[in-house]
């Protein structure tokens, strides 16, 4: 590797530490924390599910960095995708009418895999923007409908959707949802729900905060969309009770409003099926993608829609005023498609599912063996579980236990990157979603480090 070539790797390090802390700021991370410590790690390179870091540690990517890396470090004909793509031509615009052959065709790719008549794309760079895009859309249609007043988003607690200010204020964790004070008044909604609520009566416990009370409550001739991830990913790790997301779009239907489906981490094959929907046989209005559309090889994202959406868009008869720079990049685009064909020739997405499986009878185990592990649930390769002082009666760890903090620097320890979720009092949450390329042995490669980790853990608990 180039870091091996280097004369002096360890010196290369703490240079780059200090050019850090002296130049980035890190998204997601406590600056504070940041400018005294430098970066935690320093990625030198990473080859299937490895990554291997400066100090020549190599650990297992167990949450596929940002959920995004569903095909694994060093895929060579992503890298040749992009090269010949890049050599032909570099950038093409897709304003003003412009096009190219990678974007349309990965267009095409896209319709013929989403559900439904989903059968048109709007490009972007990201997730974030993907469902700005979706609101704007959304609100764009009912204009073009009369209705102008349609212009709530209506988002579920936990729920993430970004950061750009109106994604933001559709994410339903209260760090994002009100960093900095920006505030978009139509977009104020994140206080949903995930409830079975949804599945039946009026007289359900849980109607308060439901979407059905706020669609009763609000109007819906004030509301455009309501946009739910198919399992919530940051928020952590939430799969809805079964027949919820039918029921969502039942109501959405007997209200005419419109459904957003938030694919930006369960698209491209990361649940066992090739997008989160597919689970329970539903066809939202608008379908939000990004990360696992090009493994993370590649900035791009997309707002896919329906026929009856872009028919009414499409008798718009002047400028859609609306588009990134990216929108439809060829590079971003070529790599999708080649991402999309490795995806489909190697099986991926059924493997998902297969290792899925695997990795749920791991975390049963684990949960057999240390009484403070439960609530382990998996969709395909994402994966979660919960860290509790006293399941059985419902008792949490105390916040100073720092539980799912502590566990997860287990396993950083022991070369297992995952992530925990704590945002909430009494919450300890610990997320796993390996790349989609993992086998038998790496599963349980992974169970064995969380066994080590827990074992370790319990032993402090004992002290
Ligand atoms: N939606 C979901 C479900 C996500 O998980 C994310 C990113 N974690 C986003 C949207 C935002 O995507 P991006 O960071 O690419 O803007």
């Amino acid at each position: 590797s180039k870091l091996a070539q280097h004369s002096n790797p360890e010196k290369l390090a703490s240079e780059l530490s200090i050019l850090d802390r002296k130049h980035l700021l890190h998204p997601s991370t406590n600056p504070k924390a940041q400018v005294q410590h430098g970066p935690k790690l320093i990625f030198s390179g990473g080859e299937g599910i490895h990554l291997h870091d400066m100090k020549g540690n190599t650990y297992i990517d167990g949450v596929s960095m940002l959920w995004n890396v569903n095909l694994g470090h060093g895929q060579k004909e992503l890298a040749d995708a992009s090269y010949q793509q890049m050599t032909n031509i570099a950038y093409a615009s897709t304003f003003y009418g412009y096009a190219n052959e990678p974007t349309v065709r990965l267009a095409e790719k896209i319709a013929a895999l989403a559900p439904g008549d989903l059968n048109t794309i709007f490009f972007t760079s990201g997730g974030s923007e993907s469902n700005d895009t979706a609101f704007k859309l959304s609100r764009f249609y009912w204009q073009l409908r009369g209705y102008t007043e349609k212009r709530k988003i209506i988002s579920l607690r936990r729920g993430y959707h970004g950061v750009t200010v109106a994604a933001q204020r559709a994410t339903g964790i209260d760090a994002y949802r009100n960093f900095s004070g920006s505030i978009d008044p139509d977009i104020d909604n994140a206080k949903a729900h995930l409830t079975e609520c949804e599945l039946g009566a009026k007289d359900h416990p849980e109607y308060e905060g439901s979407i059905r009370s706020i669609i009763e409550k609000e109007g819906k001739d004030r509301i455009a969309a309501v946009i739910v991830e198919p399992i919530q990913g940051a928020g952590g790790v939430h799969i809805p009770p079964e027949g919820y997301l039918k029921a969502v779009r039942k109501l959405c239907d007997e209200f005419d409003i419109h459904l957003i489906a938030d694919e930006v981490i369960c698209g491209f094959g990361r649940t066992g099926k090739m997008f989160g929907v597919d689970h329970w046989e539903i066809v939202p209005d608008f379908m939000s993608i990004a990360k696992g559309i090009t493994s993370g090889y590649a900035q791009l994202g997309g707002v896919i829609m329906k026929e009856h959406i872009r028919d009414t868009i499409t008798e718009y008869d002047d400028m859609l005023a609306h588009g990134f720079t990216y929108s439809g990049h060829p590079t971003a685009c070529a790599v999708g498609l080649k991402n999309i064909e490795i995806i489909e020739r190697d099986g991926l997405v059924s493997n998902a599912s297969l290792m899925g499986q695997e990795l749920e009878k791991g975390l049963h185990y684990l949960e057999d063996k240390y009484h403070f592990v439960t609530n382990g649930r998996t969709k395909g390769l994402l994966a979660g579980f919960d860290l509790m002082e006293d399941p059985k009666a419902d008792i949490p760890f105390d916040g100073s236990v720092k539980a799912a903090t502590t566990l997860v620097e287990n396993c950083y320890e022991r070369g297992l990157l995952i992530r925990p979720f704590d945002f909430e009092p009494g919450m300890n949450i610990v997320a796993i979603a390996p790349p989609l390329i993992v086998n038998k042995n790496d599963v349980e490669k992974i169970i064995q480090i969380l066994e080590n980790a827990l074992t370790a853990f319990s032993q402090k608990l004992k002290n």
